[in-house]
């Protein structure tokens, strides 16, 4: 493969009609990844190529909605000035985020500081930067607004009774009305409402169209207390997987379809949404070496104290247990993030020499390599035999790996190489 270089990326660029398969055997055998130390390390692929197509698709989709990219899902350098190079602009939560984002050059009236509940000493970071966009959820928050950073232009948070939100963030219903004249008697600036849907797996598209609609009310409720609000934010939320079940067409149908009912161009309301799994899930790939190998044979080699929890519905079938150098802490601890709660998938498996076919799948167990007994990635799945010293690659790994991940054990967050397709016209800017 052709090699990129610039001072802020090195790109391996691929032809058309190359497999991933194809490009991850290659960096396996002969590593461009310069932080992998050694030759059985894990690695992450990230395609640039997938993350420009993602963004032409919500431009065809959703011309209306401008994006600002969630940091949080993965807040790699390389992939914020490719979002920058698109135009997009960013969702913040810390004083670390923002500063990560100007640091590459984004501009601060490109930001929301997106966390209801921000640690004084970041909000006065937001002034001092001029991040004046910024969302509030309960009246301490305002009282702190108004001490830290009065003049910013606020966003409210919702929440809405009618289906699961976790409550952690979002006003309810019934506290919006005190809280906007609240706000009001304070001479803070309301310029807006906002909210997200959390989990995609268990969301349908309709809650966009239920959440929109209900606030569309809001809207009125603010503009009747004489509040400027003009500005709608429809989060995050958007499926990002590679074979997404619900895939993102109809998603941005919902959306345009309830935009055009509610919010329609009359009312002056500007549109933005906050995907970050969206952009980011698919275009990541992790390659990880098989460690080592064992077969357990329920009954016969059954702990003392049965710890493990692969005695579950092997039917008394033999389970081989497989340990990679992935594993909870360095690769899957965003499994546990909102998004992408539910099962990666199995993953392939690359071998060197020797076969590799679907047929002869066994009941496998995954386990992560460090010592801590529950680092299990899969406690049950189907997978062909490996042997020790194989590869085996996840899709799907774009989204909350690296930002969630730790190097517990000494077993580190794998190191990123990028891709890129060949005819890739975005500027990747300094
Ligand atoms: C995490 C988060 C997002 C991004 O969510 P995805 O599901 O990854 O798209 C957007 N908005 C807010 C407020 C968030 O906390």
């Amino acid at each position: 493969m052709e090699l990129f270089e610039s001072p802020t990326v090195k790109l391996s660029l691929y032809g058309k009609g190359t497999t991933i398969r194809e490009i991850a055997l290659e960096k396996v055998k002969f590593t461009t990844v310069p932080e992998r130390e050694d030759l059985d390390d894990p690695f992450i692929i990230y395609d640039l190529g997938d993350v420009v197509s993602k963004d032409n698709q919500w431009r065809e989709t959703l011309p209306q909605i401008e994006t600002f990219f969630a940091v949080k899902s993965n807040p790699d350098p390389v992939v914020l000035r490719l979002m920058l190079g698109l135009g997009r602009g960013f969702d913040c939560s810390s004083k670390k985020e923002i500063q990560t984002v100007l640091d590459i050059g984004a501009s601060p009236d490109r930001i929301i500081f997106a966390h209801p509940f921000k640690q004084e000493s970041h909000l006065r970071f937001a002034r001092e930067k001029g991040v004046s966009l910024m969302t509030f959820d309960t009246e301490e928050e305002l009282y702190m607004v108004k001490r830290v950073y009065p003049e910013a232009k606020l966003v409210l948070r919702l929440r809405f009774d009618a289906w699961k939100m976790p409550i952690k963030f979002g006003c309810r219903d019934s506290k919006v009305r005190p809280l906007l004249g609240l706000a009001k008697e304070l001479g803070l600036s309301v310029c807006g409402a906002s909210f997200y849907i959390g989990n995609i797996h268990s969301v349908d598209p309709k809650v966009f169209v239920q959440a929109i609609r209900h606030t569309r009310s809001i809207f009125e409720a603010g503009r009747g207390l004489g509040l400027d609000m003009d500005l709608l934010d429809i989060g995050g939320g958007f499926p990002g997987r590679l074979h997404a079940k619900k895939p993102f067409e109809k998603y941005a149908d919902a959306v345009r379809e309830a935009l055009e009912e509610n919010f329609p161009p009359s009312m002056g309301v500007k549109v933005i949404a906050e995907p970050g799994t969206f952009y980011t899930q698919s275009a990541g790939y992790l390659v990880a070496n098989v460690m080592a190998k064992r077969l357990y044979r329920p009954g016969k080699d059954e702990t003392t104290n049965g710890t493990n929890g692969t005695t579950n519905g092997t039917n008394g079938h033999p389970v081989w247990m497989y340990y990679l150098n992935v594993g909870v802490f360095n690769a899957f601890s965003g499994r546990d993030v909102d998004s992408i709660t539910t099962l990666f998938e199995v993953p392939e498996l690359l071998r060197l020499e020797g076969p590799v076919g679907k047929k002869h799948l066994k009941p496998s167990c995954l386990w992560g390599p460090t010592c801590y007994s529950k680092d299990v990635i899969f406690d049950r799945c189907m997978m062909p035999e490996m042997e020790s010293g194989d590869f085996v690659m996840f899709h799907d790994m774009g989204a909350y790996i690296t930002s969630s991940g730790c190097g517990f054990n000494g077993f580190e967050v794998p190191p990123t190489c990028y891709i890129a397709p060949k005819d890739i016209r975005v500027v990747l800017r300094k």
